[in-house]
């Protein structure tokens, strides 16, 4: 009898036990659910939805190609997906299984209907527990257990599919209305191919110089990262793929980031509020009203005054990515220079990265804040002028920031320090040793 496969973040078709197990119980449909509903705070943001627009597309062609058909539908996907499946006459929903706080409460309210299968991660991160059968809190030991569970199972073809005789109306994607008229990003995101077959592209042409990531990774200027992580937050390539692929090109050094992927859903499981709000508040005084205002907006603009945290937000406003290292700047900058609310960061990005990603955004901008479970202590305060030396941004800097472009290499990292910035390159918002100052008094001083 037919089948039912409740799409997600799992836009492929490789690869994908839900499907392969589905596929092999009767003829199979994919359904895809626009749900604003679920996630409360954390529906979709603009620049995840331009991706969609595109990865469904995608999905859509390859399960057509398979004989099969991709239904859309909007609403609660607890009150559609079952509906779709009555339409249907489905005898069993196949879903894989996702770690955001709503999307398991989505799959309980389903109950036993619903079948969950693994494929968003290396290994299930429920499954690694500490000797005390705990979660582990710590990156390190998780690390090490996640490693006595590699290799992870190879990677499984797509399934050949047949189609049930009546299908379910879908909604057309048009409808959905996912593709923002402002802000139009199609320029700056015109290098991102979503879908699976972009995924496989940008991955073989990772392949190709994943020997020079354990070197090149932390300079912003070069292209030495993989750039596959808005493809792995969408599902069009596993981590199990890319493992695979990779070999032991990438090295450890690549291995352990990709692991960081993991670590991120296990902190999502052990702490369902990873990303709220009012998460142990380090009861630090941060800034509000109209002046931290008018720095939050300077920061989203790319308009500080320090060339490689504006570099990083223009490359995020322009392209939906910004190279790690200038995440990890530009969100210090935002916590500790400015004394700004972490959450107020995170859901900027949140709104703008292609790859936002609920557990890597909430658990990166925590360990930055200081108040995750692995994090950088608060008084720990990267300086943004010798980070942009120590890891050559120059280039980096002359791409995003065309005011500087001019300056040479020893001048572009502090122009207001050297005496030599532009008249139309603002003034930074704050001295660092003031900031430096401020911050860590604001730290002797919290309340809890
Ligand atoms: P590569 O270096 O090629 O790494 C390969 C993959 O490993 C990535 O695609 C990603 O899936 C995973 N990975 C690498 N580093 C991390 C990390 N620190 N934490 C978790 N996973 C990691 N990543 C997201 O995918 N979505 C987010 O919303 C997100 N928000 C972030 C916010 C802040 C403040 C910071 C500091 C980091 C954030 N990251 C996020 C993590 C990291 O910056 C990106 O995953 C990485 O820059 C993506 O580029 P890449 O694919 O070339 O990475």
């Amino acid at each position: 009898s037919p089948q039912l496969v409740w799409f997600r973040q799992d836009l492929r078709t490789a690869d994908h036990p839900a499907l392969i197990a589905a596929a092999e119980k009767g003829p199979t449909v994919g359904l895809y659910v626009l749900d604003d509903e679920t996630p409360g705070k954390w529906k979709l943001g603009g620049a995840s939805r331009w991706w969609l627009h595109h990865s469904l597309a995608a999905l859509s062609e390859e399960l057509e190609k398979l004989g099969s058909t991709l239904i859309l539908r909007r609403g609660r996907s607890s009150r559609v997906v079952p509906a779709v499946a009555k339409e249907l006459g489905a005898s069993g929903i196949h879903a894989t299984r996702h770690y955001e706080p709503w999307w398991r409460e989505a799959e309980c309210e389903h109950g036993d209907f619903a079948i969950l299968h693994h494929g968003d991660v290396l290994h299930e991160p429920g499954a690694i527990r500490s000797g005390a059968g705990h979660p582990f809190k710590i990156y390190g030991p998780y690390y090490r257990a996640l490693e006595s569970h590699m290799p992870p199972p190879e990677p499984v073809p797509a399934p050949k599919l047949t189609r049930p005789s009546k299908l379910p109306n879908s909604d057309k994607l048009e409808e959905f209305d996912l593709l923002p008229t402002k802000p139009d990003w199609a320029q700056g995101f015109a290098d991102w191919t979503p879908g699976s077959k972009g995924a496989a592209r940008q991955l073989r042409r990772f392949v190709d110089h994943a020997s020079d990531y354990g070197a090149h990774r932390d300079h912003p200027a070069e292209d030495a990262t993989s750039r596959l992580s808005p493809h792995l937050h969408h599902g069009e390539l596993s981590p199990r793929q890319l493992w695979h692929a990779l070999g032991r090109k990438g090295g450890e050094k690549f291995r352990r980031e990709l692991a960081w992927r993991d670590f991120s859903r296990n902190v999502a499981l052990a702490d369902r509020q990873v990303g709220d709000t009012a998460q142990r508040p380090l009861g630090l005084r941060t800034r509000h009203g109209k002046a931290a205002d008018a720095d939050f907006k300077a920061w989203t603009r790319g308009r500080t005054g320090y060339p490689l945290v504006d570099a990083g937000m223009r490359q995020l406003w322009f392209e939906g990515w910004m190279h790690n290292r200038a995440r990890l700047v530009t969100a210090s900058f935002l916590v500790k220079h400015l004394l700004i609310d972490w959450w107020r960061g995170a859901e900027w990005f949140w709104d703008t990265l292609v790859d936002a990603d609920y557990a890597n955004n909430s658990q990166n901008w925590q360990w930055i804040a200081g108040t995750g479970f692995d994090s950088q202590p608060f008084y720990r305060i990267i300086a943004p002028l010798t980070q942009s030396e120590k890891f050559d941004a120059a280039d980096y800097i002359r791409r995003w920031v065309p005011e500087l472009a001019r300056l040479s290499d020893a001048d572009i990292h502090d122009p207001w320090g050297r005496g030599v910035a532009p008249a139309d390159y603002p003034e930074p918002l704050i001295d660092h040793r003031e900031a430096r100052e401020r911050a860590l008094e604001a730290f002797r001083k919290r309340t809890s």
